[in-house]
């Protein structure tokens, strides 16, 4: 039931949206390219044969060859960028090489990033670091096992080809899947170039392959909206839950599906710090950890903004204060279960909120603090008092905690919360070696990441050591 790159047949439903809206480019290919690593759960999803050679996917997707049906595209987007607005933005470094149904009819859009120049480069090459791609391929597979909507990563293709960053590096190009890669910015482009036309084809489009069910409503547009509001919210719940900082949260970088999206200077909270910077470029700390709530919902503002052609305004502000109550109920459940607690009391904001105190008063580890606590549930809770401090603060939360939960929440706990977690020093860990051309510690990270869930002590839940506390990382890439 699988099938060979050569057996898949993509089509071209991005261009039913008129000429306005892309640029047909060819990919450059790479020099020499190789297979870094490939995901088969990604491939899965399209039904590609997940023994298909090292040597068939870099000719397909280090540029070389096209898959049957593919026409190549970029499109156009803009975007608020820091939150000024940047006229016109695009796919720079990416194309969109068609799209595909999956096994269980989810069509999927195949995109190759750090194919080369398009007309929406700019300045850039349209390529990218190898490290770059590694970045995103491990963060979106493990988002994805963590059950975050997330785009997905298929593969890695590395090349001889010489870049130019902060020193020479070689570029490597990534397949990148989703159902759709359309941004806010897609939609801002054509409210701010003042095509109204255009912005209502794009938002049937959208609602067309990706919100079907909102056809059915008086006013389709603002159901979708609706529902946007609704997943960005619930998207960013579930982030700030696992201490995952996105970095650059431009309205370009927001997906019209509410999915993780343009993994760049992306981290994970070691020490919980609330006012962790993972993007070194940021210096005010816009994006922040603890703004990501606020800033999503700035971003949804923005969406707004360009469909008040569309939607009545009064109407779209009605949807838009839907973020907050949504995200704070969807907070606290993302918090219950990694606490292990079940039902409701009228209490358990606050004791997620002190736990949250306690964490940043003794600057615990974020997520070895949830292991530790599994082990308080079980009796042991020396573990916790080690990271949260020993006084009587903790102890006494602790006790109201441990009357809160049932018998049952170790057990719960452990289905949510990872025993590994892509911290940055452990990516740089396998970037390192991938550089000099080893594969396989990436492959291992890889797989770990797959299954995060999985019980057992492993080398990736270690103590982290103090280099890799906290890292911030530059947007070049
Ligand atoms: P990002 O910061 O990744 O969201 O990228 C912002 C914009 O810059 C997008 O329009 C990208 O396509 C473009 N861009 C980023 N890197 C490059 C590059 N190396 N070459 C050309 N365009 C780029
Ligand atoms: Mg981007
Ligand atoms: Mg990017």
């Amino acid at each position: 039931k699988w099938s060979g790159l050569d057996q898949l047949q993509l089509g071209d439903r991005f261009a039913e949206l008129p000429e306005s809206f892309y640029c047909r480019v060819q990919p450059q290919p790479l020099k020499n390219p190789h297979l870094v690593a490939f995901s088969t759960d990604a491939a899965s999803l399209i039904g590609l044969d997940p023994s298909t050679t090292p040597q068939q996917l870099s000719e397909y997707f280090g540029g070389q060859r096209l898959l049957n049906g593919s026409e190549p595209l970029a499109t156009v987007y803009s975007g608020h960028q820091f939150g000024g607005y940047t006229p016109q933005l695009g796919d720079g470094r990416a194309l969109l090489l068609g799209d595909l149904a999956g096994g269980d009819g989810q069509r999927w859009e195949l995109q190759l990033k750090g194919s080369g120049k398009t007309p929406f480069s700019r300045h850039g090459d349209g390529r990218a670091a190898l490290r770059s791609v590694i970045r995103e391929y491990l963060g979106s597979e493990a988002l994805a096992a963590l059950g975050v909507p997330t785009t997905r990563a298929l593969c890695i293709i590395g090349s001889e080809t010489q870049i130019y960053r902060e020193s020479i590096e070689f570029g490597a190009s990534m397949v990148r899947l989703s159902p759709s890669h359309i941004r806010f910015g897609h939609f801002e482009f054509f409210y701010y170039t003042r095509r109204p036309d255009q912005l209502r084809q794009l938002a049937d489009f959208v609602i067309r392959h990706h919100y079907p069910h909102c056809s059915e409503a008086a006013n389709p547009c603002l159901a979708m909206y609706s529902e946007v509001v609704e997943r960005t919210a619930r998207l960013v719940a579930q982030w700030q839950a696992l201490g995952f900082c996105h970095g650059v949260m431009n309205t370009d970088n927001m997906s019209i599906l509410g999915l993780t999206l343009d993994y760049g200077p992306f981290g994970f909270l070691d020490e919980y710090q609330p006012d962790y910077i993972s993007n070194r470029t940021d210096e005010h700390g816009r994006y922040a950890y603890h703004q990501q709530p606020s800033v999503a919902m700035w971003n949804c503002v923005c969406l707004a903004q360009s469909l008040t052609g569309l939607v009545k305004k009064s109407d779209l502000e009605a949807a838009l204060n839907r973020f907050q109550p949504i995200y704070a109920v969807a907070y606290t459940e993302q918090m219950k279960r990694r606490l292990g607690i079940e039902g409701r009391d009228v209490q358990d904001g606050a004791l997620i909120e002190e736990f949250i105190q306690l964490l940043e008063q003794a600057k615990a580890d974020y997520n070895f603090t949830f292991l530790a606590l599994e082990q308080a549930v079980a009796g042991e809770a020396e573990a916790i008092t080690t990271l949260l401090g020993d006084n009587q603060r903790v102890s006494d939360w602790l006790s109201r905690y441990l009357g809160r939960i049932n018998n049952n929440a170790a057990d719960l706990m452990r289905q949510y919360n990872p025993r590994v977690v892509l911290r940055n020093y452990l990516a740089q860990q396998v970037i390192e070696p991938a550089e000099q051309g080893r594969f396989s510690e990436l492959a291992e990270l890889h797989s770990a990441l797959r299954t995060p869930f999985l019980e057992g002590a492993n080398r990736y839940s270690q103590p982290i050591p103090d280099w890799g506390k906290n890292v911030s990382l530059s947007c070049s890439s």
